[in-house]
């Protein structure tokens, strides 16, 4: 190793040696403060586990906001990555590589849909979704040009760009980042009324998440999805279901569509796809659709790079061969079973799909956010999500004595 290397390693390794106080410091120095995150500094993860710079062990009730359904550092995605790390990582799309044919077939029969684009973060997954949609519109359902509309719903969440947050109905989302993108129309979740007075003759999509995940795990009224994909079959509108958050086993299915045995006409998958390594995103949808993205329409240098699709071909194997919805169906229905008979005094309301699970706290306890605060403090690492909501997803490979020992923090958090 050269001198200049050894000194560079030998910095890394300076910073290995920050306190957490000290990492902090720095963050506070040099990040732009975009994000409020709760004082714990973490440089190791296995499974559901998490330890921070002095060697303190927390358990993840987060999962990087379902991006490490399937653990941390989950052995086999390391040494698939490994593997891949060493033979071929980034291509572009100029050529083709042996990784990516094989994913897009693997992931269009999870799906099952016929053609599959990809990207690397949810919002652009989003944006690909939107434009797809929009080209849709205007070539086979022929809409009139530049007026196509898509219908949203209050309090969605689908990521940070200039045009998905035009549509989001949180303030400071979008404060002094106009002018925003039109053609986006927000009805409240869950209302099929809504929808319907919405649609008009430039409808061209229904962008909808199953469960509202930051919004604060809001799962719409039984029988609203079935609804809503019947509706937008009889209008000509298109499905188009979000499962960035929800998808890949989270909520005890593989889809959250599949609660309400819907097949949408898009599905946007991220996070748990890049198995907690790697950034990659999917659209899956009918050729119908998405062949209308010829060359030239749209693109990313590093969508589809081998050393992510390889990740991913290993995740969708994981799921066909270990099921975790199955047990994140069971975890979810005992964690949430567990919460309910403990009748914390601090809780207004509990609700749950899988291990994806929403506790409203009462409002004159205090903030969401003070309670996650006292569960760091006592080894449970999730985060608030709307100001009163804690939102609780740990990664589906957490062991049920493990969710024993986090009931009796939060027992000892939440109760009065
Ligand atoms: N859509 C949903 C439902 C999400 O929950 C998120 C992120 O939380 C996104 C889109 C955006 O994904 P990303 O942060 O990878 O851009």
């Amino acid at each position: 190793m050269s001198a200049a290397a050894e000194n560079q390693k030998g910095s890394i390794m300076e910073h290995h040696r920050l306190s957490s106080l000290e990492h902090i410091d720095l963050n506070n120095r040099y990040a732009a403060p975009n994000y409020a995150p709760l004082d714990v500094v973490l440089t190791r993860g296995e499974g559901s586990w998490l330890w921070d710079v002095e060697g303190r062990k927390y358990l993840d009730m987060l999962s990087g906001y379902s991006a490490v359904n399937f653990g941390h550092c989950n052995h086999r995605f390391v040494r698939t990555a490994t593997d891949q790390l060493k033979r071929l990582t980034m291509t572009s799309r100029s050529f083709f590589s042996d990784q990516m044919g094989p994913l897009l077939q693997e992931l269009c029969d999870l799906a099952g849909m016929e053609r599959c684009l990809l990207m690397n973060t949810g919002a652009e997954a989003v944006e690909t979704a939107i434009k797809a949609a929009r080209r849709w519109g205007y070539e086979v359902k022929k809409v009139r040009p530049n007026r196509a509309e898509i219908i949203v719903f209050g309090g969605n969440f689908h990521g940070r760009t200039t045009t998905i947050i035009s549509f989001s109905d949180s303030p400071e989302s979008q404060r002094d980042f106009g002018p925003l993108t039109p053609g986006f129309v927000m009805v409240p979740y869950g209302n099929l009324d809504a929808v319907r007075s919405a649609i008009t003759a430039d409808t061209v999509a229904v962008l909808v998440e199953p469960i509202q995940g930051e919004g604060g795990v809001i799962i719409p009224p039984e029988g609203f999805l079935r609804s809503l994909r019947q509706l937008c079959r009889e209008e000509r509108v298109l499905f188009v279901a979000d499962e960035i958050q929800t998808g890949l086993c989270r909520t005890g299915k593989v889809f959250a569509c599949e609660h309400e045995e819907v097949h949408p006409d898009m599905y946007i998958l991220g996070k748990s796809l890049g198995g907690g390594i790697v950034p990659i995103s999917a659209v899956l949808a009918s050729g119908e659709i998405l062949d209308l993205l010829i060359p030239g329409s749209h693109g990313s240098t590093f969508g589809g790079n081998p050393f992510a699709c390889a990740i991913a071909r290993d995740v969708v194997a994981y799921i066909k061969e270990e099921r975790p919805e199955d047990t994140s169906a069971y975890l979810g229905s005992y964690l949430l079973n567990q919460l309910r008979q403990l009748r914390l005094s601090n809780v207004i309301e509990l609700r749950g799909r899988g291990l994806f699970l929403g506790i409203d706290v009462n409002h004159s306890a205090g903030k969401a956010k003070e309670f996650c605060h006292r569960l760091k403090d006592r080894g449970i690492l999730c985060k608030d999500t709307r100001t009163y909501t804690i939102r609780l997803s740990p990664p589906l490979v957490t062991r049920k004595d493990d969710l024993d020992w986090a009931l009796e923090q939060i027992k000892a958090v939440l109760e009065r």
